[in-house]
């Protein structure tokens, strides 16, 4: 048993560290502010091949694999989990492509991503329907060689600036209710589509999310993505990867509040010692570095079973969970080891409270995992 990083991935860990302490933390005070998406930072990022990192070079990617795509999730979360959004998602919804896609499809909508020129999206949930995914709504019904696309997404990331995205769509209304999705890819500026930039959230303010509404959009036929009828199972499978990434948040998150909070009790002194000597400061400090190492192994074995060909959406679910855990429990205890200053928008530990809820809520809620778990335990 080996918990080394190999030296390729050690040297990658590194090279997103270094990225994102020189082009994220000088602006990400000021992007969380302005909710401002940075296209900038993701074309820097694709030319060191930081973007869809994962993707085999075959296609524009780096060939890293999904644990080295964890750790450069990582390291630009650890600076700021926005703007590493819109690094580590640009490629959101190209995982359906690698896995369900012809090679006349990964060969077109692939390596521009990698390349920084578009960004992909996931067009999954509705306004009516989250975490229920045999809910959706959205129609794409067969005209010919087309189909015709009617309804509303909503939270999507990359919504307002994505070039293409997968849908979740019926198909087959004739079939169950698991049965009757299919996703197609749908380009972004195909007419009949309206985008909203949503503003106002909590956190991760630098990334873009959008409400998305189709009206008799019409995309060829050939856009059908993987099976017909599949579409459930496919974004099942689809989850069973991007939880990992969105895991390495976590990861990154956490080990920001904790670095930070060690910083802030060597220097803050109350009752004429540094608050670190106070062994309230010190079991949080425990506590908190004690569920980070734990959640490290747990989210890098997850990654890397899946490079190994042995997947395991059940570790996958445990990593995105635990995950989210971590990071909240981790920010609370950053903003009450800085106290007063914790609340106040010039320490970032105030950014990191805001931002970590995010873990326990998007690709999939905490709960939502909770059933995936559960289920597979008593299975
Ligand atoms: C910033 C942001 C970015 C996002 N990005 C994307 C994206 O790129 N693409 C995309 O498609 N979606 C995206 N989402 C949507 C996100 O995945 C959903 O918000 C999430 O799945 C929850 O769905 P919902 O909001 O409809 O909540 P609901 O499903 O309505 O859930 C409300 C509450 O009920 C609970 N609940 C629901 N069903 C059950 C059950 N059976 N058992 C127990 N509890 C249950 C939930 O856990 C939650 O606590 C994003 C959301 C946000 C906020």
């Amino acid at each position: 048993m080996n918990f080394e990083l190999s030296e390729e991935l050690r040297m990658l860990k590194d090279m997103a560290c270094k990225f994102a302490q020189n082009e994220i933390a000088p602006i990400a005070r000021d992007c969380d502010e302005h909710e401002r998406y940075t296209p900038e930072i993701r074309i820097k990022a694709a030319e060191q091949g930081l973007v869809g990192a994962w993707i085999s070079e075959d296609y524009g990617g780096a060939g890293v694999g999904v644990l080295g795509n964890t750790l450069i999730s990582e390291e630009v979360s650890r600076v700021d989990m926005g703007i590493g959004l819109n690094i580590c998602a640009a490629s959101f919804g190209c995982e359906a492509l690698y896995y369900y896609g012809t090679e006349e499809q990964k060969q077109a909508y692939l390596p521009p991503v990698c390349r920084g020129e578009q960004v992909s999206a996931g067009a999954f949930t509705e306004p009516n329907a989250g975490t229920d995914v045999a809910g959706y709504k959205t129609r794409a019904v067969r005209d010919g060689d087309d189909f015709v696309i009617n309804g509303t997404k909503t939270f999507i990331t990359n919504g307002s600036v994505c070039h293409w995205m997968v849908l979740q769509c019926i198909t087959n209304p004739e079939e169950k209710r698991h049965q009757s999705f299919s996703q197609v890819i749908v380009p972004a500026d195909s007419p009949g589509i309206t985008r909203n930039k949503i503003r106002g959230k909590m956190g991760i303010r630098a990334s873009d999310t959008a409400e998305i509404a189709f009206e008799d959009v019409r995309v060829p036929a050939a856009n059908l993505l993987g099976s017909e009828k599949r579409g459930f199972y496919q974004l099942m499978h689809f989850f069973d990867v991007t939880r990992i990434m969105v895991a390495g948040q976590a990861v990154g998150l956490s080990r920001a509040c904790i670095d930070e909070s060690i910083k802030y009790a060597k220097e803050r002194t109350a009752f004429g010692t540094p608050i670190g000597s106070f062994q309230a400061t010190m079991t949080k400090l425990t506590d908190m570095a004690t569920r980070l190492e734990a959640l490290r192994n747990l989210v890098y074995k997850a990654a890397w079973l899946v490079d190994s060909g042995k997947p395991d959406y059940h570790l996958a679910a445990m990593a995105k969970y635990f995950g989210g855990e971590t990071a909240v429990f981790c920010a609370n205890a950053a903003v009450e080891i800085h106290g007063g200053y914790g609340y106040i928008d010039e320490y970032n530990v105030q950014r990191f409270y805001r931002d970590a809820k995010i873990l326990e809520l998007y690709e999939g809620t905490k709960e939502a995992e909770i059933m995936t778990i559960g289920r597979y335990l008593q299975s």
